[in-house]
Parts: C-alpha cells; sequence; structure tokens
C-alpha cells in the first residue's frame, strides 16, 4: 500500500475546492484499511477519512493521510416474504444504491433519492429528505476502530440518531471508520408520500395511488428543479441545519414574524426554515469575491469557481451573526469543516 502524495481533492468535495491532500489512498476491504491505518501511524500522520466529499467543506490543505473507501459491494438476503436486509460497503455512491434497490424491487429509500455522497457517510449525519430519515431504515453499522484493530457492528439504538446527528459526530466515535451499513427494506411497494411538496409534484401530475417509483421519479424532478447541480455550481446542499426552539421561543417569534416558516416538534418545540431566516435577513443572492448564497436557495451556499473554504467558511460565519442578532437564533452549520478549526476528532482521524 503506497498512498499518493501531494494529491489534489479537487475532484472529491463538491464545493469543488483546490486543496491538496499530503497523502491520499483509496482502499478496497479491510486488509487494506488495516494497512492504510498503520501506514498513518508508521508515518505519525492524521488520519482523515473522506466519502465523496459532500459534506466537507476543506479550508486549507489537508495535513497527513485522507483515507477514502473504495470497496463497492452490494449484497442482499431475503428475511421474510416481506422483508429484505440490504448490505452496502461505504464506498457504494447513494444515490446508485437508492437506484439499485428500486430496480431489485426492494423498497423504502425512494425518498432519499439524489443526495450526494457515499453509503458510509449516511449514518454519520442521519441523512434525511421528503419525509425520510436513514435511521427509519438503518439496522446497523459496521465499524473499524483505528485504536484497537477490531470490527464491531452497532445497532441502530446504539446509533443514537436525531436531526442531522449520530454518535459518529461525537468524541466517542473518533477513531471509528464505518465500512458497511445494513438497511431494512421492504418487498411491499408502499411509499411514504406524506411531505407536502412531493405530495403536491405527485398531484398536479394526477397520480392518486404513487408506487415507490413514481415516489423515486418526482423526488428527483423536485431536487433537479431546486437544488444546484454541484457538478456545475460548487455547493454542499443545505449550510445549515433548521434550528430547533423551545415552545416560548416559538411563541415570540410568531408574534414578530407571523409568516415564519416552521413545522411542529416533540413537546411543543418547533423547526425553523433556516432558509427562510436567511433570506428575510437579505443575504438570498449574496456574492462575495467567488463564493455567495444561491440565487433561489437561501439555505446553499455557493462557489462560483475559484473561491475557497475559507471565504465560505467567512461567509457562513457573518450569516450566523445577522441571524443571532436580528432573530436571537443560533444556526448551526452543517458540512464537517477540515481542518477542523477546534475539533480534535478531525486530527485523531
Ligand atoms: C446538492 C446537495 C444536496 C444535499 N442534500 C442532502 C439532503 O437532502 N439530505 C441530507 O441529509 N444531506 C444532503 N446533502 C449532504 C450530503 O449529501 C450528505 O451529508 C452525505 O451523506 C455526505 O456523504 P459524503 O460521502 O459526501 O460525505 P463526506 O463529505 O465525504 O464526509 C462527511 C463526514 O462524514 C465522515 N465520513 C465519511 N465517510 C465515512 C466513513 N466511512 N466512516 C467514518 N466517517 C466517514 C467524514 O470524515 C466527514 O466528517 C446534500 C449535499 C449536496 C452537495
Amino acid at each position: 500500500l503506497q498512498p499518493q502524495a501531494d494529491y489534489s481533492l479537487r475532484h472529491h468535495n463538491s464545493f469543488g475546492f483546490d486543496v491538496r491532500a499530503e497523502y491520499f489512498v483509496c482502499t478496497q476491504g479491510t486488509e487494506q484499511l488495516r494497512d492504510a491505518v498503520q501506514w498513518a501511524r508508521d508515518h505519525d500522520c492524521a488520519l482523515h477519512v473522506l466519502g465523496d466529499g459532500s459534506n466537507t467543506v476543506f479550508s486549507s490543505d489537508v495535513d497527513g493521510l485522507v483515507l477514502k473507501i473504495g470497496a463497492r459491494q452490494i449484497d442482499s438476503e431475503k428475511l421474510s416474504a416481506q422483508a429484505y436486509r440490504v448490505i452496502a460497503d461505504a464506498g457504494v455512491n447513494w444515490h446508485a444504491l437508492v437506484e439499485h434497490c428500486l430496480a431489485t424491487e426492494q423498497y423504502g429509500l425512494e425518498n432519499l433519492a439524489m443526495i450526494p455522497g457515499s453509503a458510509g457517510a449516511a449514518p454519520i449525519q442521519n441523512i434525511g429528505a421528503y419525509g425520510i430519515e436513514l435511521a427509519q431504515l438503518l439496522d446497523s453499522v459496521e465499524i473499524f476502530d483505528t485504536t484497537s484493530g477490531q470490527c464491531r457492528q452497532l445497532n441502530a439504538a446504539q446509533c443514537q440518531f436525531s436531526y442531522r446527528h449520530s454518535i459518529f459526530k461525537t468524541r466517542a466515535a473518533r477513531n471509528w471508520i464505518v465500512t458497511r451499513i445494513h438497511l431494512n427494506l421492504s418487498a411491499a411497494d408502499k411509499p411514504c408520500f406524506h411531505y407536502a411538496a412531493l405530495q403536491q409534484s405527485l398531484q398536479a401530475a394526477n397520480i392518486q395511488n404513487p408506487a415507490s417509483k413514481d415516489v423515486f421519479d418526482h423526488v428527483c424532478k423536485i431536487r433537479s428543479s431546486k437544488l444546484p447541480d454541484p457538478k456545475v455550481l460548487g455547493n454542499a446542499g443545505s449550510f445549515f441545519k433548521n434550528p430547533i426552539v423551545s415552545a416560548e421561543k416559538m411563541a415570540q417569534l410568531l408574534a414578530r414574524y407571523p409568516q415564519i416558516a416552521h413545522y411542529p416538534e416533540a413537546e411543543g418545540r418547533a423547526k425553523i426554515a433556516a432558509g427562510w431566516l436567511i433570506e428575510q435577513a437579505g443575504w438570498k443572492g449574496y456574492r462575495r469575491d467567488a463564493v455567495g448564497v444561491h440565487d433561489n436557495q437561501a439555505l446553499v451556499l455557493v462557489n462560483y469557481g475559484g473561491g475557497t473554504g475559507q471565504q465560505i467558511a467567512t461567509l457562513a460565519n457573518d450569516i450566523r451573526v445577522s441571524i443571532r442578532e436580528k432573530f436571537d437564533v443560533e444556526l448551526e452549520q452543517e458540512p464537517v469543516l477540515v481542518p477542523a478549526d477546534n475539533s480534535p476528532a478531525c486530527t485523531m482521524r
């Protein structure tokens, strides 16, 4: 195993930032993964695990070894007349997995179509879209612990999933590499289509009883019309999480901003549309240097070409401060900043 030195990550991040990894390796299988981890240890290198870089902001060159998992096997087991277990290697492209499952009549992933990235990264932030989160379909996650050199399997409860969060984003998991994910899918073609925008799209097409394929098609259609394609305009999708506030805070906000876009959460709390806040604060379409806020999607920060992760991080911070000042609401960044300014997790990897 010989990692490549001074390797460009330009095609390994959806912002298209032209940063370099001190060393880069793409592994196939557990033995190569073990070798790569040992190589980093022997060379006293920090290790950073990278999927497809669609939730990553590279703010500068990356010291140490950037490790990408290349293994792309998909296995499937029929558990009963109605239930499948699908097992995907971390390197499998997420959308390709959704397409594969639909084509083989293993249902459940349709709403998560066209989310960029790898299967291995899907549990990290518990990806979600159009009324479904990964947590609802996940059976377990296989990990490789770089400290012990052991493989382990975590069930869904152990993954501690919540909105765009899991144990994999905490210190407890800083030495874990996801190697495979196990999903519970169904043989029954009974899609979930309660999400308002999805329902409207299906109704507009006169589809009363959609099949999973209809849901897949309409999710793809809506996403293509709403979100910029990273191949054309660098971005990382939603840049901020939708903040969740207390019932009391929501009441205060509603008194001042009756139009505020929000959704009910457990225990009277509410989830506010971060895009609405950013748009109201006047950022939509804002451009500074080669980066900016998308013309139609206030939640999406973009690289017009030649921008840097530092510029994006500075712009994101200015947006965060302005939302705090105007609404007294804290925005939390969704993509991971690499190298992290304050997280020890990055250097451990
Ligand atoms: C246009 C666009 C639309 C998007 N829409 C959505 C959406 O609708 N819903 C949603 O939830 N997300 C969305 N995202 C965000 C992104 O697609 C997901 O977060 C995706 O899961 C990231 O996968 P990745 O392989 O690119 O992760 P990367 O950016 O490579 O990595 C993200 C984090 O996971 C870690 N990681 C990656 N692989 C592993 C592994 N095998 N083991 C341990 N750690 C690992 C990395 O170290 C990093 O901390 C969107 C992004 C874009 C660009």
